[in-house]
């Protein structure tokens, strides 16, 4: 019987792209035609109806039970005109995926069936989704959990070969109110960085009323041969490759970045764009990535919720276009040890309802306060709960990209470039003298700001954390994730900051202090109490582990432990003041990222004993077989020993190998009992990190010995070079 390997490298070989074809030339003839945008409405909806659902998506006001079905007849009209025959609520549980349960238009009536859309199911619906993840908040008994629409995301049409869905984006909470997503919290955080930072912005600009927290998420994904995907179960069932020998070429010759797009590549990337981009996801740049088949696509930046919304969109698209190519896209991140992982880099950015990048330095002294003023706030932010952010990024699969000396460390630092960091310092020790308090002479006591910073293109890559211009730019973000863990933290502590910025400035200025000499006071302390988390060098080396454990600053290798800052006195602190989360919601989500993190390990661990008995150790075996048989029968011709040495050291290499690797099989095996027995979650983790995934390294290293010893025809599974470079 030809083995799945075999059969999987002659189709990977024998690939034909499908036809695609743009709708148009120009993309703006076909940007956001499935999405019930505002212009839509417009024609929908009667301009009564349309203004109170405008004020709902840009101010969050509520919406009457009357509106509600007005505006769910015309989504209904507009979504069945583009031939869509049923509805979902579109939400994002905590599994990391998005999740939708369809129901038709279609209704019996007793005038015969009509198609219907009330305004109550647009609302809210009641998803028998008992199991979702939920980290105790729900007890079986009381198993209902509620969607609800987030007006403030437009609903969309997703069309397959066989149907078109209305979705509409909603958020999911238990029946007793609490979260159960990413949107729920997230949406809070934002409500409290807009209110926080429109009063910081009263200092400096009376007509800002609304501050949207801005996001561009760069996305970077594998993609590989289905059949080859297909042929390696470790792939299959967690996304990465659990054994496997470095290919000899890897990403060394540097020749794959910002190289020309392969031709089947480049067919997958336009068609899962113009699917993006009838969904308005304004995607904007594609390129190849530094490892071989790796690739990334970056959209324009939009308002957060939205951004994520889009992104996890489109990481649901990019997976389905991918089986119309027979490729399968690898979002884990780092499907393969020995070249790069995947991350999703997050820029973000403050934007005033004034079109003012509040991240951007100004032109003039003043603008320069108001930038200070937010870009310090956020640095002492950061400083404050690095743990936190620490924790926001940690995953089972992202432990192999932080520390790993290729991703960003786990150690939270910030890069702020040579120009900004002389600006900071000049503050620090600059003196807010006297004189220059009775002179009205402020502005000579702020540093000019170039507009343009020189480091804007000079980025430290070895930055988890990373301002760039006018933006932030945080990297440790895994590619698989859902950036609203992150966003939701970043934009809670900066919120909180702001406002005891505020406490502070207003202290000052009670106390007779003028407005900007009251700014700058309090701006220079909190240069002076952040200045630790700030790191210009290379953050791979070891010197820079050495530096920040000597600066107090915290290096959480793995995730069970990161984790702990989530129940943290002082975040528990932070988000129940910010009413973001409450103190049982934090501990469900605790729980329930504990539990996916040593589930997951125990996914990896079972798939690794079954593949290396099954698979490897088979295969090790059958070719020693053939060797035994080939040192019998030279044996038989009378050959001399100095003959049978190479017979018989090829055998001895794969008993010392196979030995081993079984030997650790089982011993992981044992561990993995043990460890199943602990009630603790938190303890649980700990025990699959640090005593059973101990075990992979050295089954791996003696497995990927074997893989090259054994004849690569018996061998079967698909070789990275089979992997990385058949497209
Ligand atoms: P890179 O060189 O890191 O790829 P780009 O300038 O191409 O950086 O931007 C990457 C992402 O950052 C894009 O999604 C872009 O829209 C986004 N971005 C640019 N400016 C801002 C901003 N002010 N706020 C948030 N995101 C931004
Ligand atoms: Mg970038």
């Amino acid at each position: 019987m030809k083995s799945l390997r075999t059969i999987a490298l002659k189709e990977a070989q024998s690939r034909v792209s499908p036809e695609v074809k743009s709708p148009s030339n120009k993309i703006s003839d076909f940007f956001g035609v499935n999405v019930f945008d505002k212009k839509k409405m417009k024609d929908f909806l009667s301009k009564e109806v349309y203004e109170k659902l405008s004020s709902a998506i840009d101010q969050g006001e509520l919406i009457n039970h009357e509106d509600a079905n007005h505006i769910a007849t015309a989504i209904k009209t507009w979504a069945m005109s583009k031939g869509a025959t049923h509805y979902t609520h579109w939400f994002q549980p905590l599994t990391g995926t998005t999740a939708e349960k369809h129901d038709s238009f279609f209704e019996p009536s007793s005038d015969g069936p009509i198609e219907k859309f009330a305004g109550s199911a647009l609302v809210q619906q009641e998803p028998d989704a008992s199991s979702f993840p939920n980290g105790g908040i729900r007890n079986t008994f009381e198993a209902r959990g509620y969607t609800a629409w987030d007006p403030s995301s437009p609903a969309f049409i997703m069309e397959s070969q066989a149907g078109k869905t209305l979705c509409i984006p909603t958020v999911f909470v238990s029946y007793t109110g609490e979260a159960l997503d990413y949107k729920a919290p997230l949406l809070k955080a934002l409500n409290a960085m807009d209110k926080a930072a429109v009063d910081v912005c009263q200092y400096f600009d009376k007509s800002i009323t609304k501050v949207n927290a801005s996001l561009g998420i760069e996305q970077e994904y594998f993609l590989v041969d289905l059949a080859l995907y297909n042929a390696r179960p470790d792939l299959v069932l967690t996304g990465r490759t659990l054994f496997g020998h470095m290919s000899a070429k890897g990403q060394q010759l540097e020749d794959h970045y910002f190289g020309s797009i392969p031709e089947r590549v480049y067919a997958y990337m336009v068609d899962f764009e113009n699917e993006a981009l009838k969904l308005g996801i304004p995607l904007k740049t594609r390129h190849n990535e530094v490892a071989p088949m790796q690739f990334e696509c970056a959209p324009i930046y939009e308002e957060i919720n939205l951004a994520i919304d889009h992104n996890q969109l489109l990481m649901d698209l990019m997976e389905k276009v991918a089986l119309r190519h027979k490729f399968k896209v690898l979002l884990h991140e780092k499907p393969y040890a020995g070249i790069n992982g995947s991350g999703k880099h997050n820029n973000w950015s403050l934007i005033t309802d004034t079109g003012k990048n509040l991240l951007a330095p100004g032109k003039t002294p003043k603008n320069n306060l108001m930038f200070l003023a937010f870009f310090v706030n956020t640095v002492k932010a950061v400083h404050e709960h690095a743990d936190l952010l620490r924790a926001s990024i940690a995953s089972v699969s992202n432990d192999h990209r932080l520390g790993a000396n290729e991703a960003p460390p786990a150690i939270i630092s910030i890069f702020l470039g040579q120009q900004l960091n002389e600006v900071l310092d000049e503050i620090e020790h600059s003196r807010i003298s006297k004189k220059i308090k009775e002179d009205n002479a402020l502005w000579l006591g702020i540093p000019k700001i170039p507009q343009i910073l020189l480091d804007n293109t000079d980025r430290n890559r070895t930055s988890p954390f990373a301002f760039t211009g006018n933006k932030f730019e945080l990297r440790a973000v895994g590619s698989s994730a859902n950036s609203s863990a992150p966003m939701t933290v970043l934009n809670a502590i900066v919120a909180d900051q702001l406002v005891k910025f505020k406490v502070d400035v207003d202290k000052l200025i009670k106390k007779g202090e003028k407005k900007d000499i009251a700014l700058l006071t309090v701006i220079k302390k909190y240069i002076k109490e952040s200045k630790d988390i700030r790191f210009e060098g290379n953050g791979y080396s070891k010197e820079w582990e050495d530096e920040a454990a000597k600066r107090g600053l915290a290096n959480i290798k793995t995730t069970p432990t990161a984790l702990d800052a989530y129940v943290s006195e002082k975040s528990t602190d932070l988000f129940t003041k910010t009413n973001i989360f409450s103190k049982r919601e934090l501990h469900a989500r605790h729980e329930i990222l504990l539990e996916s993190y040593y589930k997951k390990l125990q996914i990896e661990a079972r798939v690794m004993g079954e593949i290396t008995n099954s698979m490897i150790i088979p295969a090790a075996i059958a070719y020693q077989n053939t060797l035994i048989e080939n040192a019998k029968g030279l044996k038989d011709l009378g050959v001399g020993e100095d003959l049978l040495a190479t017979p018989m050291a090829i055998i001895n290499k794969l008993s010392t190998h196979l030995n081993v690797v079984k030997t650790s099989i089982d011993a992981m095996l044992e561990e993995r009992k043990t460890t199943n027995d602990i009630e603790d979650t938190r303890d649980k983790a700990i025990s699959y990190d640090e005593k059973v995934k101990s075990y992979f390294d050295t089954i791996r290293y003696h497995t990927d010995k074997l893989e090259q010893i054994v004849d690569d025809s018996v061998w079967p599974l698909p070789k990275f070079r089979e992997l990385l470079f058949i497209k």
